[in-house]
């Protein structure tokens, strides 16, 4: 009866085992499923951002990059896995925005596939495990290409604006020549901005001025609304007169 008994108990602990081994294996494919489901939103979040995303570990070798990336680099996705991504940008081209001990935003020339060069702005954070050791850093990357190309546009409109008389006509009636000063203006336009002489030449000659123009007043009380020294602008463009025209061309 006693054999019987102890046959009994370890029978009732083998079944406790497989029981709990069973239960164990539905707690971890619990897990696996739970894991799963949140890398699969994570990659979902990522890949349906605009910007390029790295993913690097502690030495900055890249792991994961999102679908924006491939598209603005033209690289597929082992071209990055595996390499340092300081392999991807011009370090001579680096400019720093901002800088914390775990933050930081750069931009840089980015090089893509076939070695073009994109205009990039960089934001990496660091990412710490439970001791605040380094494990990894997220690096998300902005094309500044239209920006750039914004930013020039705005530059040259900047450095050509001084050049264009604005046909306000505030000046015409302080001139004591009553010298068509707008279309004196347009012609100096034609000269500095457009690089068209003839044009110019064609347009001054047409205007009829006297022999000397902004010679003979004491003093000019012509006040442009944009600042131009308008006599200065006059003498210089009517010049074109005395220009032969095979010059111009
Ligand atoms: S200097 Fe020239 S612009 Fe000024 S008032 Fe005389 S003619 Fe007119
Ligand atoms: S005041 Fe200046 S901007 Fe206005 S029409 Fe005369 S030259 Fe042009």
């Amino acid at each position: 009866m006693q054999n019987e008994g102890r046959v009994m108990r370890s029978y009732s602990s083998s079944e406790q085992l497989l029981q709990q081994v069973a239960s164990l294996k539905e707690e971890l494919k619990e897990c696996r499923t739970q894991r799963k489901e949140s890398e699969d939103k994570y990659k979902r979040v990522l890949d349906s951002r605009f910007e390029g995303f790295m993913l690097l570990d502690e030495n900055r070798v890249i792991i994961e990059v999102n679908k924006a990336l491939l598209k603005i680099s033209g690289y597929d996705r082992n071209d990055f896995i595996g390499h340092l991504v300081d392999k991807f940008y011009d370090k001579a081209s680096l400019n720093f925005y901002s800088a914390s001990p775990d933050h930081f935003s750069f931009e840089a020339l980015f090089r893509a596939k076939g070695g073009c060069l994109i205009p990039m702005l960089f934001s990496r954070s660091t990412l710490n495990d439970e001791n605040h050791q380094i494990t990894g850093y997220m690096v998300f990357l902005t094309d500044l290409t239209d920006l750039k190309e914004t930013q020039e546009e705005l530059k040259r409109a900047a450095s050509t604006s001084g050049l264009f008389c604005q046909g306000c006509g505030q000046c015409v009636k302080q001139c004591i020549a009553e010298l068509p000063i707008p279309d004196l203006m347009r012609a100096y336009m034609y000269t500095y901005d457009y690089r068209n002489l003839a044009l110019a030449k064609g347009l001054v000659v047409s205007l009829g001025l006297p022999g000397r123009v902004c010679e003979d007043c004491s003093s000019c009380p012509v006040r442009c609304s944009i600042g131009f020294n308008v006599p200065a602008k006059i003498r210089d463009i009517v010049r074109l007169r005395d220009v032969p025209t095979e010059f111009l061309s």
